[in-house]
Parts: C-alpha cells; sequence; structure tokens
C-alpha cells in the first residue's frame, strides 16, 4: 500500500504510542464545529474513539457545521459527547434516544424510513463510528 504511512491530521502532531491503547494519553478529546452565521462554536468532546462526521448541524441554528479536526483548545466546554455503547443495554438506551431526535427532526419519515436510519446508525457505530448525544442526555 502506498498510503500505508499517511498519518491521520488529527495524529500527526502526537506522541507515538502503544496504538491499541483507547483514547490515548494526549490524543485529543475535543473537537468543534463552525457554522456560518456566526453562532458559538458546537462543541464535541470524546468519552470514547471513534469516527465523528465532517460536518453536523450546528447546535444553535441547525445550519451545516464544519469540524476543526480537533486542532481547538481541549479545555471548551461541550454540548455533545461522543461515545459508542458499551453494551447492548447502553445501545437500547440511547437507540431510543436517537429514534426520539429523528421523528423530531423529521416528521414526515414513516416507520420504515424510521427503521432504515436506526439500522444505518447500527452500522455506523458498528465500523467505528460514535453517537453524539447533548452532555446532559448522557446518563
Ligand atoms: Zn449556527
Amino acid at each position: 500500500m502506498s498510503n500505508k504511512k499517511v498519518i491521520p491530521l488529527e495524529q500527526a502532531h502526537q506522541p507515538t504510542t502503544n496504538p491499541s491503547t483507547p483514547l490515548r494519553a494526549g490524543q485529543p478529546k475535543v473537537n468543534a464545529y463552525t457554522c456560518g452565521n456566526g453562532c458559538p462554536n458546537t462543541v464535541v468532546k470524546h468519552r470514547d474513539p471513534g469516527v465523528t462526521p465532517m460536518y453536523i448541524e450546528c447546535y444553535t441554528c441547525n445550519t451545516m457545521a464544519a469540524s476543526h479536526f480537533y486542532k481547538v483548545p481541549q479545555d471548551l466546554e461541550p454540548q455533545l459527547i461522543a461515545f459508542k455503547p458499551k453494551d447492548k443495554a447502553e445501545w437500547k438506551m440511547y437507540r431510543r434516544y436517537v429514534a426520539d431526535c429523528w421523528q423530531l427532526s423529521r416528521p414526515g419519515w414513516t416507520m420504515k424510513e424510521l427503521w432504515e436510519a436506526m439500522a444505518a446508525c447500527a452500522q455506523h457505530i458498528k465500523k467505528g463510528g460514535v453517537l453524539m448525544v447533548p452532555k446532559d442526555k448522557l446518563k
């Protein structure tokens, strides 16, 4: 593979440690997203390592906000927590929350569309993605 040595940007300046250690010491855990409307940043803090999107909806105005790729001060106060459900019980707990969010934001969706979205969400987690929920929703 010719791209074997390419280091992801967010890790490029980090000291090399055992790659099997989850959330290494010194690895950035806080990221921010900025929209085009001058709102405060939407700040995400990782409880667990995992892939987050390049764009999310701005926490304030719900338009598209772009990632700063973790190149932000790590002491920003987060609105959202990124986490990977640690077991089936935790996934079940947050699956309900995710479904409620979609039902509120996409009231036109059929049950089938909702179930397809939930299946896609489960796939996203299985492939190393994380869920993001408001800080006060994470128990
Ligand atoms: Zn905004």
